[in-house]
């Protein structure tokens, strides 16, 4: 394909975009100098590090990415939910951009500086819960992860660390040990860590139990294998991320954390992907009425720069003895004073509510989608964080089959026509929309009539 195709929605010429807002492919995809690029990377980038596709970007802007061929792609994945304020947010651009010319770097543990200070105020501030908090600032989400169950542990004095089904958390030796899947993140990686233990989760359209019932067998189930007195705490994801964007039953949550409050378990949000303004609310948390003891935050704190952290009660964070925490790169100044334009730009931009629109907009186009076409089984998930599972339609009671191939030709379908898909999942049957908030309604609109497309031909 190598006739140019652009979007049939008109292109904004806003001022604030650097980049058009629209999709536009010249080449066949992968093109010529990406192909070029492969090679090269084949010879030095470890196979270890696969990619979703191998276009390699050059710039990206709003909700574009435009590669070294000069395809300009929607992207709906915004690096994983990291680029939630946009690609290359101006504010974000220009606070980074200060910063770098005032300090690099001290290591807040040898010469502390304000921006890691403010970070942490903002933290306690829009974590949902009014009672006293305190953070601690690290470079990824699995060490965001490994830091909140090592204060647990030191705050209870326990060791078990309990996770849900279709949870994701990282590729540590803590966290893949943690994660549901073991295909790719553990397999042959082993020993995993010990003392994690897995227990069924609410995943409503397959289960069908309410919130109580689900909550039940969770706890029965932990109860059973390990009991609650010898847990430190409990990590869930409140709307699971790589797991397929499943949303809990009503009350579910509420009855996991006021057990956990009943036996002494901390109860830890991993709100790595649903958090920092991904679902029209601050952490997805808000949804659910919760206020977790801990609250983990990285992939779009930061507007693309490697930042994450704990923030919860000031008691439990405080527990680790003075030098227990840290690391030479953690809340580095740069990270920092992105992530303050990052709380600054939901403000100023009205990003809560930006949230909501792109899942109005998302939701009701996909329904449109869904009457037509029975292999998509469900629509769910919150904000800018919906996905699609599809299924194998007409093989009865199993008609909830999961479906990934059609998975795959969607997103391979998608992606040669500039719009830029994820998938998920379990078992590879979900395609998720994780846009960044500048995406317009008019792109949304765009990037679905090519999955109307795309669906027809798998339907034919
Ligand atoms: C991405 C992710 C992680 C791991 O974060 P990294 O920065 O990749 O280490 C942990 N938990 C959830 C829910 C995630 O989505």
């Amino acid at each position: 394909m190598t006739e140019t195709l652009t979007s049939s929605a008109s292109a904004s010429t806003s001022p604030a975009f650097t980049v058009p807002q629209e999709r536009k492919i010249v080449t066949s995809i992968p093109g010529p100098r990406s192909i070029e690029l492969q090679e090269r990377r084949n010879a030095v980038v470890s196979s270890g590090v696969a990619s979703v596709l191998p276009v390699y970007i050059t710039q990206a802007n709003g909700a574009i990415l435009v590669d070294v061929d000069g395809n300009h792609f929607i992207d709906f994945g915004a690096g994983i939910g990291v680029t939630t304020v946009g690609h290359t947010e101006a504010s974000v651009v220009a606070a980074a951009s200060e910063q770098l010319g005032d300090v690099i770097h001290t290591l807040f543990t040898v010469t502390p500086y304000e921006e890691y200070v403010r970070v942490a105020e903002l933290l306690a501030e829009h974590t949902p819960g009014s009672f006293a908090k305190k953070s601690v600032l690290v470079n990824s989400g699995a060490e965001a992860v490994e830091n909140g169950v090592k204060i647990a542990r030191k705050y209870t004095g326990r060791r078990g660390v309990a996770v849900l089904d279709h949870a994701y958390h990282g590729r540590t030796n803590l966290t893949m040990a943690m994660n549901f899947k073991a295909a790719p993140y553990a397999t042959g990686f082993g020993p995993l860590a010990g003392d994690v233990y897995h227990a069924p989760s609410s995943y409503p359209y397959h289960d069908g139990l309410s919130g109580a019932d689900a909550a039940a067998r969770t706890i029965g189930y932990l109860e059973k294998i390990i009991g609650a007195s010898e847990l430190a705490c409990l990590v869930v994801e409140p709307i699971q991320g790589e797991g397929g964007f499943m949303v809990p039953a009503d009350g579910y949550l509420n009855l996991l954390q006021d057990w956990c409050t009943a036996n002494g378990i901390v109860f830890i949000a991993d709100e790595i992907q649903s958090g920092m303004a991904r679902t029209g609310k601050y952490f997805a948390s808000e949804h659910f009425g919760l206020e977790p003891d801990l609250i983990l935050s990285a992939k779009g704190i930061a507007g693309g720069l490697p930042l994450a952290a704990v923030t919860g009660r000031a008691e439990i964070m405080d527990a680790a003895q003075p030098g227990g925490l840290g690391g030479t790169f953690g809340g580095n100044p740069v990270a920092c004073a992105a992530a303050v334009a990052v709380f600054e730009a939901i403000e100023a931009n009205e990003l809560l509510a930006e949230g909501e629109r792109i899942g109005r907009t998302l939701t009701a186009g996909l329904e449109v989608l869904k009457a037509k076409y029975d292999v998509i089984g469900e629509i769910r998930g919150r904000g800018a964080m919906i996905a699609i599972e599809l299924v194998q339609p007409g093989t009865g009671e199993s008609s909830k089959l999961a479906n990934a191939a059609a998975v795959s030709h969607i997103a391979s379908y998608a992606a040669q026509r500039g719009v830029l898909l994820l998938t998920a999942g379990t078992y590879g049957s979900v395609l998720r929309f994780l846009p960044s908030l500048a995406v317009s309604d008019a792109l949304i609109a765009d990037a679905l009539a090519v999955i109307d497309d795309a669906l027809a031909e798998l339907a034919a």
